[in-house]
């Protein structure tokens, strides 16, 4: 694939175009190479050869589930052909382990040079990588390959100690961070409470994962807020996951991650698998466009989100996504509402004196789900305005439970070894 940077600034029409093409190559891989696809394509009357783009609607949705139980069959290359295994990070089910062939690594790089390009990032930048590189994690890998790429330098810092990334801030003067927002704030609380000159500290830009920093509207939300009130610097989100190994990353504009139509075909569908109408909040389901090992069509992802038409102040035209808004998995009916963890969450960041919180999802008798919330309190006195806050936003108000720390919770339910943190420990029967 050779990159060319007006490619994003095509209009609607010829970006679809060329998208026609890339579905037309993924039927005929996936017909000759998988028996899974082929017994559905051979099924539901699709034609590698004579495949339109409105056939892709024949094909059903598939979810997580479908991936763990035909994941053999679902591959599309001899095991001599794969060379990175990547593995789901299984928060809410089973991990998968994803292969990658030379191509694919190629696409992944591709993906994130874009991304970094969005940014503003040239090859003078030194990016500090923040989070986890190693453990079969697509996401660090995906930076360094993109980073490469981009012939801007690196620092694989990884996940450690605070201390331990300001020495290498101090030393290499990285222009980037990639890091998980709530670890930007431990960063700069470590900074103030040792007197680090961080303000006038090398970082300029940092690119934001695994966590929101905006809300629906893309203002920022409390965590988001809490950064850029301390720090005089310029904040990227960015989502993706190792399924579609695509990312979508905002520009400079900050109006949602940008879909590159170039390796994605993406939908959002309602419960019952139908387009939802324009502005409507829906699950994510994506088509990969370029995957050689294992390619998805019509995959949901259990990301609900809203897309955004109108082209960007930036010149591109392709959509763009809203902060991901919840899990369809973690969807909590309670008392009469519905609603997500993500909207507790985003209460209890307003609160610096939360140290850790975690929510458990458990079922009761009448249909309904029985919610508690867990915090690391010491301040116990701000209780009444935290239980206020809560029940301002989601309209009732689930029992707190104030801790010293959570360690103790997350060992009792099993959750303490996960490579991401648990904040949702759902121990509700799955039907
Ligand atoms: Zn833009």
């Amino acid at each position: 694939m050779i990159f060319n940077p007006q490619d994003q600034f095509m209009n609607l029409e010829t970006i679809q175009v060329a998208q026609q093409q890339k579905l037309h190559q993924l039927v005929q891989h996936v017909y000759a190479n998988s028996t899974y696809w082929k017994t559905i394509m051979d099924t539901r009357n699709i034609h590698p050869t004579t495949f339109v783009v409105e056939d892709l609607e024949k094909f059903p949705v598939i979810t997580k589930e479908n991936l763990q139980k035909h994941l053999s069959d679902m591959i599309c290359v001899s095991k001599s052909e794969i060379i990175d295994y990547v593995c789901t990070s299984g928060t809410t089910a089973s991990p998968i382990n994803i292969p990658l062939t030379n191509t694919d690594l190629d696409r992944l790089a591709e993906n994130e040079y874009q991304s970094m390009l969005l940014t503003g990032a040239t090859k003078d930048d030194i990016f500090q990588i923040c989070t986890t590189i190693d453990k079969q994690f697509m996401a660090g890998l995906a930076y360094f390959l993109g980073i490469r790429k981009l012939g801007a330098g690196i620092i694989r810092q990884g996940i450690g100690a605070v201390k331990t990334h300001w020495n290498t801030i101090e030393s290499l003067q990285p222009t980037y961070l990639i890091a998980v927002p709530s670890f930007v704030v431990k960063l700069i609380n470590y900074a103030i409470e040792n007197g680090i000159d961080y303000q006038n500290s090398s970082v300029k830009k940092i690119i934001c994962i695994g966590e929101n920093i905006r809300k629906e509207d893309f203002s920022l939300n409390a965590v988001g807020q809490k950064i850029a009130d301390s720090w005089n610097v310029r904040l990227f989100s960015t989502y993706a996951s190792s399924e579609m190994a695509t990312a979508f990353t905002e520009c400079e504009h900050g109006n949602g991650g940008h879909h590159n139509e170039d390796l994605l075909s993406i939908e959002l569908l309602d419960q019952q698998n139908n387009p939802v109408k324009p502005g409507e909040i829906g699950e994510l389901t994506i088509t990969t466009l370029g995957m050689e090992a294992f390619p998805l069509i019509r995959y949901k992802t259990g990301d609900l989100c809203t897309l955004h038409y109108e082209p960007c102040a930036c010149g591109i035209h392709t959509a763009r996504i809203s902060p991901i808004l919840g899990r369809t998995a973690q969807r909590i009916k309670y008392k009469g509402t519905t609603f997500y963890p993500s909207a507790i969450f985003e209460v209890l960041h307003q609160f610096d004196a939360i140290k850790d919180h975690a929510i458990v999802l458990e079922t009761n008798n009448y249909d309904s789900d029985d919610v508690h919330i867990h915090i690391a309190l010491q301040d116990t006195t701000l209780i009444t305005s935290i239980k206020e806050a809560v029940k301002t936003t989601i309209r009732v108000l689930p029992t707190i439970t104030i801790h010293d720390s959570l360690v103790m919770l997350r060992k009792k339910h099993n959750v303490a070894h996960k490579r991401k943190l648990s904040k949702v420990i759902d121990l509700r029967a799955k039907t």
